[in-house]
């Protein structure tokens, strides 16, 4: 039986990060996923490619500062899928930020991007306000104007996958994995595709599966240590109304910040709104949008534009983000990825950023370098190009 460097399990955003820095680092890979490229939660993100400006509330500054470095990485390696939008901030009579606050925050968001002419601001002019989208006008005080990034999250993870395919990683789905234990210094998997049992052998397990990380850890022949986690639902809807000229970041009745954003769904242009944010205590393959989110977030965009009507909603997704418990409280929790020894030789990945997964990736490989040993590195991940053509 032939010994695989490093098995991923998981072929979302994460795992296609971490197959591809390891098959570029020299190791053979060999990914393991149940259903498909995101079908996790790598499909039901906002589709940021961003640093995060509400995180500046949490002062998760280095966080923002990675982000931002990796938006524009990702600007440069991957042109097609990534692309700068502008984002309005609109700013009326009630709402609870001062346009002071946002300056701050533009300011600060400009200053850990590295002040590059794609992180500068401004107030759009007075007599420009009339002209964006049918915001509502009425009690409307100032709009300021910031550049992010936005993707397509399903296609993004497929081109990770491609490149990683590239660099002979290899990709089975779908499999069911029925057993993993640890023999020695050595991983035995057992897993089943196509009906057929299969065992192989690995030096390393990276356990990427979003959601279900603790789940995987049940399959574990050996004493698992798994951290403990919130998941916490957020709902998207698609409607039927004319695409926004860009995103536009709305604070919610509840203070929240919700996105509507112009968003490409089955070959045309429409609105996305998103997202919500709800403690998750069921079953992960159930995790659906709920009519209550639903209506929250209807709610939200006929606030602010309220000439807008007739609306449907054409598509819905719920997604869950992971928190695990290292402190904070629910919502002002740590959004970077923890990496955890679940089992020697078994790194877990828990939380993090679609935006942040190439650095999440490179500092993996740098965990788990000890036990594999060197090998002759073929490519540098923010010098492969990532396209689907
Ligand atoms: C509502 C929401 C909005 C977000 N918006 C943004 C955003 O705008 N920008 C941003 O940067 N980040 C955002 N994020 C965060 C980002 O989407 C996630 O961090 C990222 O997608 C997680 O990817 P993952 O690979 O860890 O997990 P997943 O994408 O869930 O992938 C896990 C994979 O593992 C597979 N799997 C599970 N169990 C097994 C098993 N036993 N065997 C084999 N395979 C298995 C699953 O099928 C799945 O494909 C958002 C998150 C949420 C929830």
């Amino acid at each position: 039986m032939s010994v695989i460097d490093v098995v991923v399990i998981g072929a979302g955003i994460h795992g296609a990060g971490v197959a591809q820095a390891a098959a570029a680092a020299g190791y053979n890979v060999l990914i393991l996923e149940k259903e498909g490229v995101a079908t996790g939660t790598s499909s039901k993100s906002s589709k940021l490619i961003h640093g995060g400006l509400r995180y500046l509330e949490s002062y998760q500054f280095s966080l923002v500062r990675k982000s931002l470095k990796e938006r524009a990485v990702l600007c440069r390696i991957a042109p097609q899928l990534v692309k700068l939008q502008p984002f309005y901030i609109p700013l009326y009579i009630n709402t609870t930020r001062q346009p002071w606050q946002i300056r701050l925050g533009l300011t600060l968001y400009a200053l850990l991007g590295g002040l590059h002419k794609s992180n500068l601001f401004k107030r759009v002019a007075r007599k420009n306000l009339k002209y964006l989208d049918h915001l509502k006008q009425k009690g409307l005080k100032k709009v300021y104007q910031y550049y992010d990034g936005q993707t397509n999250d399903t296609k993004l993870t497929k081109a990770v996958i491609k490149s990683a395919k590239e660099l002979g990683t290899i990709y089975i789905c779908p499999v069911n994995i029925t057993s993993i234990e640890k023999n020695e210094n050595l991983f035995k998997l057992t897993y089943s595709e196509n009906n057929l049992e299969k065992t192989i052998q690995a030096k390393v397990v990276v356990n990427a599966a979003g959601p279900w990380v603790n789940e995987v850890h049940n399959i574990v022949a050996a004493n698992t240590k798994s951290l403990e986690m919130d998941l916490v639902q957020g709902t998207h809807i698609i409607i039927n109304t004319p695409a926004p000229s860009g995103v536009y970041y709305l604070e919610a009745m509840d203070q929240r910040a919700v996105f509507v954003m112009p968003y490409e769904h089955d070959d045309e242009v429409r609105t996305m709104i998103g997202t919500t944010e709800k403690l998750f205590t069921g079953k992960v393959d159930d995790a659906m949008a709920t009519e209550e989110e639903i209506n929250y977030l209807l709610d939200v965009y006929q606030n602010y534009f309220p000439e807008n009507i007739n609306i449907k909603v054409i598509d819905s997704f719920a997604g869950l983000r992971v928190l695990p418990k290292v402190g904070g409280s629910m919502f002002s929790r740590p959004r970077d990825t923890v990496l955890h020894w679940a089992v020697p030789g078994m790194l877990t990945l828990y939380g993090g950023k679609l935006t942040a997964y190439r650095s999440t990736a490179e500092l993996v490989i740098k965990k788990i370098k000890p036990l594999l040993g060197n090998k002759k590195r073929i490519a540098f991940t923010d010098q492969l190009y990532l396209n689907l053509e």
